[in-house]
């Protein structure tokens, strides 16, 4: 059996060793390029839920001297790395002052000045809200040469676990992903609210704690408050939370269900195919 080949329809291994041996390797043998010692990979994890890794991601993990992850990057995506690699947290935890980002990319610098071979692995997708650009620019100033590996964002893996669609053709013909919180830890003051109120379906990052001044802006600009919304907490692990609520109610059924921060909140019509697309995916996921 080549390490393409899945085991024949109905062979059943009997025990845990036979079922490693018939699984498939996990990176294929498809020419997926080395990281060189010197560069810097700038890799998203996805949202949790390590199935949602993409090949070239694992590859990269496998080959790393050094890791330097954020905090919702999965305990288990990070044992993908050798047992040699050094690991370094770079997220928040606990409440301590979260590393300042110069700090985190200088050290990015250092590490590929030093020739190892850097992974700055990023949960979701490192461009989307994820400071990648900030990072990626700091690298091309300083002379390191680095490539990005686009992760699953939050926003499509969030949806899809939850089982709503980020698009549908009858619903909507455009999505929007917005941020509700800024690097000062405001609501950002460029958002277009009566664009985004006009808009079939948004995405909002970060959103819980500015949750009624955002729905209060877009009912402002006209939103409809009865509009289908959710909020979808540590979407694709086995903790994910959903709680659906028209959007002049969403904020208040939050609190009622305790969800907690990872979240991301849609609003829109697609909310509504949610009971018809069995979300059955995460082993413990609750709809309710
Ligand atoms: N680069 C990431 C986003 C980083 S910003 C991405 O592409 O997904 C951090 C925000 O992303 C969180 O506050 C939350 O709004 C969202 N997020 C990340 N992981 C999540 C998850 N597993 N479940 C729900 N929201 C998540």
């Amino acid at each position: 059996m080549s390490s393409f080949d899945t085991p024949a329809a109905g062979s059943i291994a009997s025990t845990p060793q036979d079922a490693a041996a018939s699984r498939p390797a996990l990176v294929p043998p498809c020419d997926l390029p080395a990281v060189l010692p010197g560069w810097v990979w700038l890799v998203g994890a996805g949202p949790g839920d390590p199935g949602l890794l993409t090949l070239l991601a694992a590859h990269a993990l496998m080959q790393a001297d050094v890791v330097v992850y954020d905090a919702l990057v999965d305990e288990r995506i990070l044992q993908l790395a050798p047992a040699t690699a050094e690991l370094v947290y770079a997220g928040k935890r606990g409440g301590k002052p979260s590393p300042k980002q110069p700090a985190i990319t200088g050290s990015l610098i250092d590490f590929a000045k030093a020739g190892k071979r850097v992974l700055r692995l990023k949960g979701g997708d490192p461009f989307v809200f994820g400071r990648g650009a900030e990072e990626a620019m700091a690298l091309t100033e300083a002379g390191i040469p680095f490539r990005v590996v686009p992760g699953i964002t939050a926003g499509i893996g969030g949806l899809a676990y939850a089982g709503i669609p980020a698009t549908a053709r009858e619903v909507n013909t455009s999505i929007t992903f917005a941020t509700g919180h800024s690097a000062d830890g405001t609501v950002p003051c460029t958002l277009n609210w009566s664009a985004l109120a006009a808009s079939p379906v948004v995405v909002f990052y970060m959103a819980i704690k500015h949750l009624p001044i955002i729905s209060k802006n877009l009912i402002a600009a006209g939103r409809d408050p009865m509009t289908p919304a959710a909020a979808i907490a540590e979407a694709t692990t086995p903790r994910q939370k959903v709680v659906r609520a028209p959007l002049q109610d969403l904020h208040q059924a939050i609190q009622d269900a305790g969800l907690q921060p990872p979240a991301i909140v849609v609003i829109g019509d697609v909310v509504e195919l949610a009971p018809s697309m069995s979300p059955s995916m995460v082993p413990g996921a609750d709809l309710e």
